[in-house]
């Protein structure tokens, strides 16, 4: 494939980062995504292929992308996962290639993930493991699975792996759930190779429970974790989610990614490709491009070059949160691919 002129959208930013969502369906049913009773899930054959995945993941990374994340839904529970990864691993021009999982299945898909990634020569392989509470009864009611020791023995099976390091933890940071959390957090953080990150809790809940007062600030978590151990910023990397921060004497590394209180729209580089194959040029977009039915009735690459661009460009300006007259997208976290 001949390299093209970059994707730009119609703000002047250079897209090079697709998140591709391999699957809806997912094992656990966090508060924050997924409704107790889960959600219809897409027919099997409204979802993507394995081949129809990797031309497109081609297709984009000849136009300059060259970081991918597989995300879901839970990427783990898609059958022969570590097959498409070593598909997708292999794709030319991919400098980075991370995974976003539960955890739940790492301990039994680790090392298969690990090889595949390997194999592929090419792009680093990365993973960003949720976590959101270290107390087995706090993690059941936030997930509704009492999962959290085998969601811990994946983790410790990926870390034995250095290829995976360094291993991001994620946590949705929840007011009057997370703060009790802070010090197991920071204590994981500063005695493992884990990089804790707190997200902020954003409207893309299926039971749609968001409110800005749930809404556990990056500013906030910060000067709790600050009181136990001082922090020193690190310099933000261009389009980067997270501020990142070391502590002071050394040991671990903090990040708190900030989308409602401190919006990083200006410099996003990102696009999002969900399980049937629509793209979304914004976590918060109304409008989808699909990308699946052009693709399943012959288009050749540059006709569906021409189709991506064309929805690039029109890509938001930014997200509206806390606006008047924001409006929630119909599909939720778990639908888009987060
Ligand atoms: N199932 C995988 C997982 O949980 O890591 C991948 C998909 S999940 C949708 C991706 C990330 O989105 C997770 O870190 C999850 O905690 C986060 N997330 C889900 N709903 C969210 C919300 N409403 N606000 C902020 N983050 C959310
Ligand atoms: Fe599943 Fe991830 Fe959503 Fe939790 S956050 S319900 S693990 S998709």
């Amino acid at each position: 494939m001949s390299a093209s002129e970059p994707l730009i959208d119609g703000h002047g930013r250079l897209i090079s980062d697709l998140r591709v969502s391999v699957t809806d369906r997912c094992n656990f049913r966090c508060q924050y995504c997924m409704p107790a009773e889960g959600l219809p899930w897409l027919e099997r054959a409204d979802v993507l292929s394995f081949e129809e995945i990797a031309r497109l993941v081609a297709l984009f990374a000849s136009l300059g992308v060259h970081d991918l994340r597989l995300t879901g839904g839970e990427p783990l529970v898609r059958r022969d996962f570590p097959r498409l990864l070593a598909m997708l691993a292999a794709t030319e021009g991919l400098h980075e290639v991370a995974i976003t999982t539960n955890g739940y299945l790492l301990e039994r898909d680790a090392a298969a993930l690990v090889a595949a990634g390997q194999r592929a020569g090419g792009a680093k392989l990365r993973f960003n493991v949720s976590v959101d509470s270290l107390q087995r009864d706090r993690f059941y009611a936030l997930t509704r699975r009492d999962a959290l020791a085998q969601v811990l023995r994946g983790l410790e099976m990926l870390a034995q792996f250095p290829q995976a390091h360094p291993i991001k933890v994620n946590a949705v940071a929840l007011r009057g759930f997370t703060e009790d959390e802070v010090p197991a957090f920071v204590k994981l953080a500063r005695t493992h190779p884990y990089e804790v990150r707190f997200i902020e809790f954003m409207p893309l809940d299926a039971d749609r429970a968001w409110s800005s007062e749930r809404v556990l600030s990056g500013a906030e978590l910060h000067a709790l974790i600050d009181a136990l151990h001082p922090l020193e910023a690190l310099e933000r990397e261009p389009s980067a989610t997270a501020r990142v921060y070391r502590f002071a004497d050394g040991r671990g590394r903090i990040g708190l990614i900030s989308p409602v209180s401190e919006p990083f729209c200006s410099d996003c580089n990102r696009i999002r490709l969900t399980a049937d194959g629509r793209l979304r040029t914004c976590l918060f977009s109304l409008r989808e491009t699909d990308l699946r039915g052009p693709l399943r009735a012959g288009a050749d690459d540059a006709e569906l070059e021409q189709i991506i661009r064309e929805a690039v460009w029109l890509k938001e300006l930014k997200h509206h949160i806390g606006e008047q007259g924001f409006t929630q997208p119909e599909r939720t976290m778990s639908a888009i691919g987060g």
